[in-house]
């Protein structure tokens, strides 16, 4: 990782010089010698806006803050729950994003001061910017479902961030004993990725009928309607029938609150003792947005859709789960194609030309079984101050035989190869 540092003392001189040349110039004469970019957050939204932004104008001084020495992504991770992929194909460091030429910060940006125009990361050290691009994804909300915080989530996990937490589920299930009841309380809208729970539930479905047939999967979810909902319910009979119950909001689906030392999810309707309890808490933008004051009070960030410009704060972008993104659901393909349209958005500023209107894509598999996938792509366009669907888009067809499904379970794994490529590799 010789691309990679912590930032210093010397950062913190440089950062100041930088801060004082940046007030010193006119803004645009300054975009035109080497604006300086910073990012907050190397996942799928950050790493491909710095990566964008470096290959549109080399002379672009961009960096990237990202804690975590090695990303491991949430696509696919529902495999990695189901023993069916090993969690090092999830795993991605940020080496070729140093060798293309972008500083990576191994840091916590802690505060950000708008006015100023600098950033303070968690060792206190300071960096300035002259555009600010916030792709911090999510947080967990651990103070919406009482009973459920961050000691709840090492006995419940919700394996909604990728990694140990992934392990920890997957530990769980092999643990359980056969007979055992598997529930997953699902939050309601606007969530990260919202067909994920019923695409990990069919795959931890897939695990115990191999392994652990008297078992079941059972889910409490706060809404009556999901994505792709169809489709998933018509796999589950071909599938799994009978392994898979849900309860719907309607019908009091609803987690109001949990008891981490009895294993129980409370719902509206009753009381569900699980053998092993995934418990999915309700979401709001990563806590560095909220911080900055880049959040409103729905929790996500307000953005102009042309350009991911802050409503809120000046010289400001956010892209990603982070965002308000109108129509656009919270996926790593949308946080990619947020990325690379933002970097295009804030070139295009600083070189005093107007923004192109960005057409966004966004495709989303869901893996229901080895070889088994369906698909729903979106096309995504500025509308009346937010981004809306526009036509093009399409589902995968209800009625489609197997050599369908077994074809978009390959092209997923191709999706997934070449969206962490041109991310990461
Ligand atoms: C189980 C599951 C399955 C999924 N499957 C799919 C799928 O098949 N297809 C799909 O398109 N999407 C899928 N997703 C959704 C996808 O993972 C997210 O939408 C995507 O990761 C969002 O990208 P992002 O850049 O906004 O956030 P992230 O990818 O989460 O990246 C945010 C980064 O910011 C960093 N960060 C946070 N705060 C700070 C800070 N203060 N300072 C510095 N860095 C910070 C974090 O460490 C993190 O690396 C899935 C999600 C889940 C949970």
């Amino acid at each position: 990782m010789d691309g990679l540092r912590q930032v210093g003392r010397r950062d913190a001189v440089r950062g100041a010089l930088v801060l004082a040349a940046s007030l010193a110039l006119p803004s645009l004469a300054r975009a035109q010698a080497s604006a300086r970019i910073v990012v907050v957050g190397g996942g799928f939204g950050g790493a491909a806006c710095a990566r964008t932004l470096k290959r549109l104008d080399d002379k672009l001084q961009v960096t990237l803050i990202e804690p975590s020495r090695i990303f491991t992504a949430c696509p696919f991770s529902n495999e990695v729950i189901a023993g069916l992929r090993d969690i090092g194909a999830q795993q991605f460091g940020y080496d070729r994003i140093a060798a293309a030429g972008i500083e990576v910060v191994a840091q916590v940006a802690a505060k950000v001061d708008p006015q100023a125009h600098r950033i303070t990361l968690a060792d206190s050290s300071g960096l300035a910017y002259d555009r600010l691009v916030l792709a911090p994804g999510i947080e967990l909300r651990f103070d919406a479902l009482p009973g459920y915080d961050e000691a709840a989530a090492q006995k419940m996990p919700h394996a909604w961030q990728a990694g140990e937490q992934t392990l920890l589920l997957r530990r769980q299930l092999e643990a359980m004993e056969d007979g055992g009841v598997v529930a997953i309380a699902v939050p309601a809208n606007p969530l990260r990725c919202p067909p994920a729970p019923y695409e990990r539930a069919s795959l931890i479905a897939h695990y115990l009928k191999q392994r652990k047939p008297r078992s079941k999967v059972l889910i409490l979810d706060a809404k009556d309607n999901f994505s792709q909902q169809r489709l998933f319910e018509a796999a589950w009979h071909e599938l799994y029938d009978g392994m898979i119950e849900r309860v719907s909001l309607s019908n009091g689906g609803r987690v109001t609150s949990v008891d981490p030392n009895t294993n129980t999810i409370i719902t509206e309707f009753g009381d569900h003792v699980a053998q092993v309890a995934n418990v999915i808490p309700p979401q709001r933008a990563g806590r560095i947005a909220q911080v900055a004051g880049a959040t409103d009070k729905t929790g996500w960030c307000p953005i102009d859709p042309m350009t991911f410009a802050s409503k809120l704060l000046p010289d400001v972008h956010v892209i990603g789960d982070a965002c308000l993104g109108g129509g656009i659901p919270k996926s790593a393909s949308a946080a990619g194609a947020q990325g690379k349209a933002c970097a295009n958005a804030i070139v295009n500023n600083l070189s005093g030309k107007a923004p192109e209107t960005p057409r966004l894509t966004g495709i989303c598999y869901d893996t229901v079984a080895p070889g088994y996938a369906f698909s729903l792509a979106g096309l995504y366009q500025p509308k009346d101050d937010i981004f809306a669907e526009v036509e093009g888009g399409g589902t995968s067809a209800l009625d489609a035989p197997r050599e369908v499904r077994a074809h978009e379970a390959e092209a997923a794994q191709n999706w997934y190869r070449i969206i962490t490529g041109e991310t990461f590799g």
